[in-house]
């Protein structure tokens, strides 16, 4: 039997919600609802762009809000609903964008979980591993869960 190890180091919940422009925060348009990303834009903005309408919004990358707990969550930007979600044990499971995706993959999939300080903060309770819910974490949920993550990165 091999372990499946996981280890948490860079994961900080403020960074895998952090847009880039290979991994966008990906969210639903709110003008057609069809899936639209969130990318960095020039040295202070993000921009929100939606291929299949057009619709288009820049902001500051300075004003940023969390939903962590959240049933409904959105991006931390323009407050708009989160493309990768869905119903999962009668919760909601969701992500930002496709690394979030694999993390949470990784971390429900593993079966010995090790923690690391992170290289640049140390020891920090606001890692992610350590603020995700408790359905989110228990054996018994761990295989309806992985197949909710396969449904959610066919929809990237
Ligand atoms: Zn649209």
């Amino acid at each position: 039997m091999s372990e499946n190890r996981f280890k948490e180091n860079r994961e900080h919940r403020f960074t895998i919600s952090k847009p880039s422009l290979d991994d966008p925060v990906l969210v639903v348009c709110p003008k057609c609802k069809s899936k639209s990303s969130v990318v960095p834009h020039g040295e202070d903005q993000v921009r929100c762009a939606c291929f299949t309408c057009g619709y288009t919004v820049s902001k500051s990358t300075n004003q940023r809000s969390f939903y962590w707990h959240s049933e409904n969550p959105t991006d931390g930007y323009f407050g708009f609903e989160l493309w990768l979600q869905t119903g999962c044990v009668g919760h909601s499971l969701w992500a930002f964008n496709l690394k979030h995706l694999e993390f949470l993959e990784s971390y429900v999939g593993a079966t010995l979980r090790e923690r690391k300080p992170h290289e640049e903060w140390g020891w920090s309770n606001s890692s992610l591993a350590s603020r995700l819910p408790k359905w989110l974490k228990s054996a018994k949920n761990r295989a309806q869960i992985l197949v909710a993550i396969s449904e959610l990165k066919s929809k990237i």
